[in-house]
């Protein structure tokens, strides 16, 4: 049987030791702030972002939201994401995407200052993370790392299959296991062979946003198996990618969803928005 990787145990200490962290920088009279960028009334954003604001109010950030309406101009957008991105109260700028469909989110993400870059999307903090220089790493990757480390899972040297190339997810994950010495192997929807490049995993994570993806077939015996994908099964039951019923008997560890990537992607934002507080106060580099 896995050992089952809980993200819910696994974010509760970040935030603690987040929480810790922030309340000393409060004590030395530093703001501690992430602004949000909210466009449109699209529900399950509303939700992730609700989910961030009760983070934030955990950990003791103060956390502004700032909604705007579905017809807000790209340069209305950019305008309010700059004006932020020089405002001192201001530590971490989040954009929540995605953004209505007239505005380029690449022209919005690329008007956070870097430093205050908390998702770690901006071209600078992408550019740092290929050249393997400091940088503010995308929270889901980010997550993924940490609960491979919590489990003890070795890295280096070992065969590590990404499934999925997104900006967001797969992308910044392969980056990450690379710098950590991996082989890595990207997978994506033209991929052949797919099936066999999987059971070579040492480490194998999914994020291709379709439930029971990846079957038993597909996984080594022993493997570390990190499941990105949110779901809902045909009984509309929240989800990962993995049959996780099916994978956790041969796999050697496994992040169950819920309870798993979701919500260290969660606390991995936390720990960004206090990094970028206390290099904003001197007292941290990238
Ligand atoms: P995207 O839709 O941007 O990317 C999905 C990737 O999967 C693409 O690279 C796509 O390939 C690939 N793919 C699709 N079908 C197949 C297939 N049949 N075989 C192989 N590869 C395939 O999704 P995201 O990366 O944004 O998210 C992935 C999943 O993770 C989603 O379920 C999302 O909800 C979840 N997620 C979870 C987070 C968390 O905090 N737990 C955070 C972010 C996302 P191609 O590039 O060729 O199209």
């Amino acid at each position: 049987m896995a050992h089952i990787i809980s993200g819910k145990a696994l974010a509760a200490e970040v935030k603690q030791r987040v929480a810790q962290g922030v309340a000393e920088l409060k004590a030395q009279g530093h703001a501690v702030c992430l602004r949000v960028f909210l466009v449109g009334d699209d529900p399950a954003s509303a939700t992730y972002v609700a989910g961030k604001q009760r983070d934030c109010a955990e950990c003791g950030i103060t956390s502004q939201l700032v909604r705007l309406p579905a017809d807000t101009t790209q340069q209305q957008l950019v305008e309010q994401v700059l004006r932020a991105s020089e405002d001192d109260t201001v530590s971490g700028v989040l954009v929540q995407l995605p953004l209505p469909a007239h505005i380029q989110e690449d022209a919005v993400i690329a008007a956070i200052a870097p430093h205050k870059d908390v998702d770690g999307f901006t071209p600078v903090n992408v550019g740092r993370l290929v050249l393997g220089q400091p940088c503010f790493v995308p929270c889901t990757p980010a997550g993924c790392l940490a609960m491979l480390r919590a489990a003890g899972v070795p890295i280096a040297g070992r065969r590590a299959v990404v499934l999925g190339r997104s900006n967001i997810v797969g992308k910044p994950m392969a980056l990450l296991v690379l710098r950590e010495h991996a082989t890595v192997t990207v997978c994506h929807s033209r991929t052949q062979g797919l099936a066999d490049i999987c059971r070579e995993a040492d480490i194998l994570v999914a994020a291709v946003g379709k439930a029971g993806f990846v079957t038993a077939d597909m996984v080594k015996p022993g493997a570390a198996v990190i499941d990105v994908g949110i779901n809902r099964n045909a009984a509309g039951k929240l989800c990962g990618d993995v049959d996780f019923d099916a994978v956790q008997p041969l796999a050697g560890a496994i992040s169950p969803v819920p309870g798993g990537v979701g919500l260290m992607t969660r606390a991995m934002l936390m720990e960004n928005t206090l990094r970028a507080a206390q290099m904003a106060a001197g007292q941290a580099a990238l």
